[in-house]
């Protein structure tokens, strides 16, 4: 689960890690009564669930009463699109209207799962900012990390060598390795999978403050935060994911035309792989998850061919505790209330042939397959 900037910032203040001064606002009104306070010199930033907002024209540097409330009713109720969102963006429902600082430097800093060394680690770069991106591409060497030690976290002294590298003066090194431990510690207590600073900048009066914020939380461990759910913001996130995660399927929007019916995370990467292979793109991941009926996969159909850029599909099961047969019944189902298009499927394990039956019996345009080869070669030119 994703949080705003501003909620996100709530929880930076919690932990003792010093933000910007400002509030969120909801009309160019408020937005407006908000920046008097700062003499109208502020920073007015869209409220979405995506980054890249700098470079999308959704934070911009104002100074006066009227540009805040022309920017903020221009930005308030439009859709934002940036690097990170799809082509229709995520709509701005809220600004944030902060006081002004003068920056010296900008410093990357985040806190995240890494799968590789499967720890937590640090990853900090003195090249903060809107071009993080280009710098790790073409500047691998930095962006630096530092792994917490499972017991002993972020060591301190880690920390202060990770200073020195970055070149922060020796007056701030305390303050910076503080910041980072209180961030490690928020990371840990709400089970974040993702925080990230970009950029944590050192003013011209010397202090380190957080100007942006966000985090990401696991979301298989929400049900011990209860807290945090009131920070959902529906209306930020994918329709058809939401309508996914109510029936406890996981799906994820992708930007090509094959569907994917899936059971299983590992099958579903390696379908994805497969249909990339072919030279297709798959439009969405699938894992319709343990337990499901034919009421679950049949709701999965319907998610599916909801995606208007969806023109083809690809059936991927291996039976087990659901039955090849249960699935088939469920694609039936779902023709009855959704227009289905042509689809490849590959079905094999427990009543695998009984399953193919029924697809063969329906009305669907189905081609059966048993291998992964031939699945690779059906999506060669979709
Ligand atoms: P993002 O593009 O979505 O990551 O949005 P950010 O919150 O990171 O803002 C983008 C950029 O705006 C930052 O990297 C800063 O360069 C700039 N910015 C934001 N707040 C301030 C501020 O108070 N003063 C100055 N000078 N620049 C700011
Ligand atoms: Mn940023």
């Amino acid at each position: 689960m994703n949080i705003h900037e501003y909620q996100a910032k709530k929880l930076f203040e919690n932990y003792s890690i010093p933000i910007p001064e400002g509030l969120v606002a909801a009309t160019p009104q408020e937005a407006t009564k908000i920046a008097a306070k700062y003499d109208f010199k502020v920073v007015v930033k869209a409220q979405v669930h995506a980054g890249g907002r700098g470079k999308a024209g959704g934070v911009k540097l104002l100074s006066s009463s009227n540009e805040i409330e022309s920017f903020s009713s221009s930005l308030l109720g439009s859709n934002l699109v940036t690097a990170q969102t799809g082509k229709t963006g995520v709509p701005v429902n809220n600004v944030l209207v902060e006081k002004m600082y003068d920056i010296q430097r900008e410093i990357y800093l985040a806190i995240v799962l890494d799968a590789f060394s499967k720890s937590i680690i640090c990853v900090a770069s003195e090249f903060g900012g809107v071009n993080i991106e280009e710098v790790a591409e073409q500047y691998p060497d930095k962006i630096l990390t530092v792994h917490a030690d499972p017991i002993l976290g972020l060591q301190p002294y880690k920390l202060r060598l990770l200073a020195k590298k970055l070149n922060i003066n020796s007056d701030l090194i305390r303050p910076f390795t503080a910041l980072i431990s209180n961030l490690y510690k928020l990371f840990c207590d709400k089970d974040c999978s993702m925080v990230e600073i970009n950029p944590l900048v050192i003013t011209h009066d010397n202090q380190l403050i957080a100007l942006d914020a966000k985090i990401n939380f696991d979301d298989d461990s929400l049900f011990r935060h209860k807290d945090l759910f009131d920070m959902r913001d529906k209306d930020q996130e994918d329709k058809r994911e939401t309508r996914a995660s109510e029936s406890s399927i996981n799906y994820v929007k992708l930007d090509g035309n094959v569907g994917c019916l899936v059971n299983g995370a590992g099958l579903a990467m390696a379908t994805m792989d497969v249909i990339s292979e072919g030279g297709a793109t798959p439009a969405n991941f699938l894992d319709i998850g343990g337990g499901a009926d034919e009421d679950k996969v049949a709701e999965a159909m319907k998610i599916i061919c909801s995606d208007p850029d969806v023109n083809k599909i690809f059936v991927n099961l291996f039976g087990g505790i659901l039955r090849c047969d249960v699935a088939a019944r469920g694609i039936v189902q779902a023709s009855k209330e959704t227009n289905i298009p042509p689809i490849v499927v590959r079905m094999l394990g427990t009543n695998a042939d009984e399953g193919s039956q029924i697809l063969l019996e329906s009305s669907l345009d189905v081609k059966l397959i048993d291998n992964l080869d031939d699945a690779r070669k059906e999506f060669s030119n979709s």
